[in-house]
């Protein structure tokens, strides 16, 4: 019998569609491996199993009906606990919304749900998506399904775990600096960070608006493409959706495709601190484009050198902003609200017992570089570099269709390794940030495992913003070569548990 965990997205949804198994059998397949691993992984804040069984009905009915499904009807997926979910908790991995049943659903959780596909549940985060291992949840660590005493990636570990450990095949993450890119590259999965403004934030629960990006998490390229779909597209209730036609992801994803295509080597990423590992994968994912037909080049971003100085200036500018609204009088948790004190009081005392060390170390610096003594020397020089970044894109996309890169430094690295180390910690982003500031679209894509641990190494895939769809056929062209040549890591090598 098929094992239906193992299947991709695209290959469940038409064993749905055509009647081979049901919506249901598929829903709780998965819901018994989380019953059966999760204890290990802790991908899950919440398993919604009540939901998914209803939803997974309502698909088999609607198949009973003789309605048309969607091209993922039934598929389940796992949801960062950063979307609002009506009914269901949303905590954003902080004790400051324990407890919190949103009322409403984020556009994101709409179109999941309108395109019919079964939301298993809702997966841990570092708190507030501030992180790269998920250590900083208030919920405890995720462990990475290829060595449990390793982190997954974060803000977004507990999707990209889930993954990986055939919990879901889909998941979803948000990417303000790397969130989605990092987890997907250290599990061994895919993780798409669309162009800034293709997909809504209405009801994704604010780090920093500016660089704030939902986006699809799969194990295949194609998987991703059509969950990209689904979720993607204009959206009146967030100002800075994009109104234009969303890039045909699928289409590409289906048609993957090098030839001629001009490829960018950035300079600035490599050096010190990278695993030779990591460099020896990319090196051979570069010749592997340039043997599939693709002119690849060298060429040098200077400003990326500061990306990372100018982000840990602007994500907590705005996140000291966007967090004032945990006061402890409108939602979530109020601590010492005794009929005593006053509303300033609670405040502080809500905020003092809800916040975590990291989301209060960034409150603090982003309201010190806001203060008007230091403003035009922090927050005015980082958004400066900002510019300077997005033009030194400006001028490699005037060359070349899309840039490579790792996507991370270093494979997974032990739970705890950086975990009273900030600045290790915030190295982890050093290969995706700049794609944030600038609003680009970019893609990570499993490219073999480093030779000195085994651990999956992430190949990303940098393309102008809108024009998504390049990612996805760049990926589907190296996905094919390299599974044909060196097998699928995941699908292959990732170890049972
Ligand atoms: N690791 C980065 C940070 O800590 C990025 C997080 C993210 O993309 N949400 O801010």
């Amino acid at each position: 019998m098929t094992d239906l965990t193992r299947l991709t997205a695209a290959e469940t949804a038409a064993k749905i569609a055509s009647g081979e198994t049901s919506a249901v059998e598929v829903a709780q397949a998965h819901l018994d491996r989380i019953a059966a691993i999760d204890e290990k992984v802790h991908a899950f804040l919440h398993v919604d199993s009540e939901g998914a069984l209803a939803a997974a009905r309502a698909v088999d009915d609607k198949r009973a009906r003789g309605e048309k499904l969607g091209p993922l009807a039934g598929v389940p997926l796992a949801l960062k606990d950063i979307f609002t979910t009506e009914g269901v908790p949303t905590t954003v991995g902080s004790k400051i919304l324990e407890g919190w049943i949103p009322p409403y659903d984020a556009t994101l959780t709409k179109r999941l749900k309108a395109a019919d596909i079964v939301i298993l549940g809702k997966t841990n985060m570092d708190e507030f998506a501030m992180g790269s291992s998920t250590e900083n949840s208030a919920y405890g660590p995720t462990s990475n399904p290829w060595d449990l005493t390793r982190i997954p990636g974060g803000s977004g570990g507990g999707s990209s775990a889930a993954l990986a450990s055939f919990q879901a095949p889909l998941a979803i993450g948000t990417d303000t600096g790397g969130s989605i890119r990092q987890p997907a590259a250290v599990t061994g999965t895919v993780g798409v960070k669309p162009t800034y403004g293709g997909v809504s934030r209405y009801g994704m629960v604010a780090f920093s608006s500016s660089l704030d990006q939902g986006g699809p998490c799969a194990r295949t390229v194609l998987d991703a493409a059509l969950l990209h779909e689904a979720i993607a597209g204009h959206d009146p209730l967030d100002s800075t959706s994009i109104d234009a036609p969303v890039p045909p992801v699928v289409e590409a994803a289906r048609n993957g495709d090098v030839k001629g295509l001009r490829v960018g080597v950035v300079k600035e990423f490599a050096g010190e601190g990278y695993q030779a590992g990591v460099m020896q994968r990319f090196n051979e994912s570069v010749e592997l484009l340039r043997e599939l037909g693709a002119e690849v080049v060298e060429l040098s971003c200077p400003s990326f050198t500061y990306a990372l100085a100018a982000y840990y200036l602007i994500a907590p500018s705005e996140c000291s902003s966007n967090l004032a609204r945990f006061d402890g009088l409108r939602y979530g948790l109020r601590t010492g609200d005794d009929g005593t004190r006053s509303a300033e009081e609670v405040t502080s005392l809500t905020r003092e017992a809800g916040f975590g060390p990291e989301v209060k170390r960034r409150i603090m610096l982003g309201t010190y570089a806001l203060s008007s003594g230091y403003y035009d020397a922090y927050y005015g020089s980082a958004q400066k570099v900002r510019t300077l970044i997005t033009r030194d894109f400006e001028r490699a996309f005037a060359d070349v269709d899309v840039l490579v890169s790792p996507t991370t430094p270093t494979t997974a690295f032990p739970i705890g390794e950086r975990a009273d180390d900030p600045m290790a910690m915030y190295l982890a982003d050093l290969c995706t940030i700049p794609a944030n500031l600038a609003g680009n679209a970019a893609m990570s894509l499993p490219c073999g495992l480093a030779p000195e641990d085994g651990l999956p190494v992430g190949l990303q895939i940098i393309a102008p913003a809108l024009a998504d769809d390049r990612l996805y056929r760049v990926g589907a062209a190296v996905e094919a070569a390299f599974t044909t040549r060196w097998g699928h890591p995941l699908l292959e090598e990732a170890p049972t548990l």
